[in-house]
């Protein structure tokens, strides 16, 4: 039997944990990445002796990385339980043959604008007694979000969490659960069910930012996130989360995956046999010119780019640029990246701070739906240097602050308001008391805007996270992981089901890998992978 053959279009942790899966499962599996080095979003920039991971910095759910680590040819680790109650959460006896990844305390502390601070942790004591020394009037509110937002991740995330939604039956199906726990009402809404101050409005529905959603539109069943949170933990990776993607990529070699970096795809291969026919994937061109054939193509690259500028128009009748250009998209970000010497005075910071604008519901509203720049901003700084001194040079700290901005479909001329955003934001932490003279230390500094996204990262409208996460967009009413459009065509990462963050993109992987299971069982023959079987020609 000839071993089946995928190419993976994009190398993010959607596209390195299909990837596995795929090779794992018995096909010989080529990765194509367009850029220099594998991570997507988690690319890591080298700038002056600094090392910046670009994008994620907050690790969650451990075990789909042990379960990653696991995978052996043969064995695709898809008919395992999801949640196992077997795996010693300090053990991940796998995951530490790659990398050395430890548990952050606090999570996050959180800033808000009168100087104040949240150091949010999983402790329950620990926050009702930050609770009442902030705002005692929510300590009854707190006992009852925290039992309904529990019911929420048991129904959403433990019971739900793999689901795949790929008609309208099912969505139906689980539908009453979700009214009756209230986890479709907006999630700012349900916060203030139970919190009266707005400071413990915001720390319970901030968290969606970093996956994309408007803590205003999302629906409540993301409060999930304070569940998973609480209970895996928060971890960072020694080395950054870029030693996580060469983690990954060690694995998925070590299986007898194959990766090209530079290797930009420009078009997906359609060929339609007859009239009736369903148009087929039949590999990729890429823009140098070679052509790779496959029996299956996987796209971990942005949805609307796949499907807009990579698949003729004529083959799509389920995902056509007007209905691609309906669909809403994430905001995007300004990302700046800076190292600074190290004082005397230690920082008084956490290795994730969160600070908080004066207006949380009006400034999200200029980033979502007015989409214009407003005079305030919120970040996420993050200071691994706290954890780990190996990502600067001795005596210095590295940095790196995300602030949400609107997408490229605002009227904003970042060539000019780039460089002016960066200059308010870095004067503010030094100012303010965050970083204490950051002026006068700072050695280094670069920042991304929205065109970044868009242009590096080829994101539609230089979005952050893909589709946004909205009720409407949500389960079967995101772009499906299975393409309906062409058969041998699958999606895998942030756009697709479940949705962004670096945990659910690899939950993405798993959905999409037992549909490609599902409809290539009786070819695949996992004891006779070998590479050298490889049907895959690169001309
Ligand atoms: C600044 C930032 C901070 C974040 N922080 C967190 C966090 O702390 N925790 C968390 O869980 N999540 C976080 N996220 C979200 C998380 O990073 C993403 O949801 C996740 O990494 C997306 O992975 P992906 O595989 O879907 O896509 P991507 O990482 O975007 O990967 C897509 C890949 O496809 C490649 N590609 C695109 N077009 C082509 C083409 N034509 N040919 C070949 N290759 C192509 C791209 O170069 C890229 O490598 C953050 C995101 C950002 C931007």
């Amino acid at each position: 039997m000839t071993t089946p053959t995928a190419t993976v279009i994009g190398s993010g942790f959607g596209g390195l944990s299909l990837a596995i899966r795929l090779q794992g499962m018995g096909f010989q599996v080529t990765m194509l990445e367009k850029l220099d080095k594998p991570g997507g979003r988690a690319y890591v920039r080298e700038q002056d002796g600094f090392f910046f991971d670009m994008g994620p910095t907050v690790i969650t759910v451990p075990q789909f990385i042990e379960e990653l680590f696991s995978i052996e040819l043969g064995d695709d680790s898809l008919e395992r339980a999801d949640f196992p109650d077997d795996v010693n959460p300090v053990a991940y006896p796998n995951t530490k043959r790659y990398c050395d990844i430890r548990p952050i305390a606090p999570f996050y502390r959180i800033y808000f604008d009168d100087g104040s601070y949240f150091d949010y942790n999983g402790d329950p004591e620990d926050t009702r007694r930050q609770i009442k020394e902030l705002a005692p009037e929510d300590l009854d509110g707190y006992e009852r979000f925290h039992d309904d937002a529990q019911q929420i991740f048991r129904r959403g995330f433990m019971e739900l969490g793999y689901t795949y939604f790929g008609d309208i039956p099912s969505m139906l199906a689980v539908t009453p659960d979700l009214l009756k726990l209230d986890a479709i009402r907006n999630l700012f809404r349900f916060a203030k069910k139970y919190f009266k101050s707005d400071k413990m409005q915001r720390v319970f529905s901030f968290e969606t930012l970093l996956v994309g959603g408007n803590p205003l539109k999302v629906p409540a069943i993301y409060s999930m996130i304070h569940f998973v949170e609480k209970t895996w933990g928060i971890h960072y990776v020694m080395g950054g989360t870029g030693a996580l993607v060469q983690a990954y990529v060690k694995k998925f070699q070590e299986l007898g995956g194959q990766v090209e970096y530079n290797a930009e795809v420009a078009e997906i291969i359609v060929e339609k046999e007859g009239w009736f026919s369903k148009p087929q994937a039949k590999g990729v061109k890429l823009v140098d010119g070679r052509e790779f054939q496959s029996d299956i193509v996987c796209s971990n690259a942005d949805y609307a780019t796949t499907y807009m500028k990579m698949i003729p128009s004529q083959f799509r009748t389920w995902n056509p640029d007007w209905k691609v250009k309906l669909m809403k998209y994430s905001m995007s970000l300004v990302v700046i990246y800076f190292g600074f010497k190290k004082t005397d005075e230690p920082l008084d910071l956490r290795h994730h701070n969160i600070i908080l604008s004066e207006h949380y519901a009006e400034l999200l509203t200029d980033i979502f739906d007015r989409k214009v720049l407003s005079g305030e901003f919120s970040q996420y700084l993050h200071i691994p240097t706290l954890t780990d001194p190996s990502m600067a040079p001795e005596g210095h700290h590295a940095a790196y602050t995300l602030i949400p901005v609107p997408h490229l479909g605002a009227d904003i001329d970042w060539s000019v308001e780039g460089e002016a955003l960066v200059d308010r934001v870095l004067t503010f932490l030094d100012e303010k008391g965050y970083i204490p003279n950051l002026r006068e230390n700072i050695v280094t500094q670069s920042f991304v805007d929205p065109r970044y996204f868009e242009s590096v990262l080829g994101s539609y409208l230089g979005n952050g996270f893909g589709v946004e996460p909205t009720l409407t967009q949500t389960a079967f009413f995101r772009p499906h992981n299975r393409s309906e459009d062409i058969q041998n065509l699958y999606l895998v990462g942030a756009n697709t089901q479940p949705g962004a963050g670096t945990p659910s993109v690899m939950m993405s992987a798993k959905m999409t890998a037992r549909l490609v299971k599902e409809d290539w069982l009786a070819q695949l023959n996992p004891v006779s992978n070998s590479s050298a079987d490889s049907a895959q020609v690169a001309k």
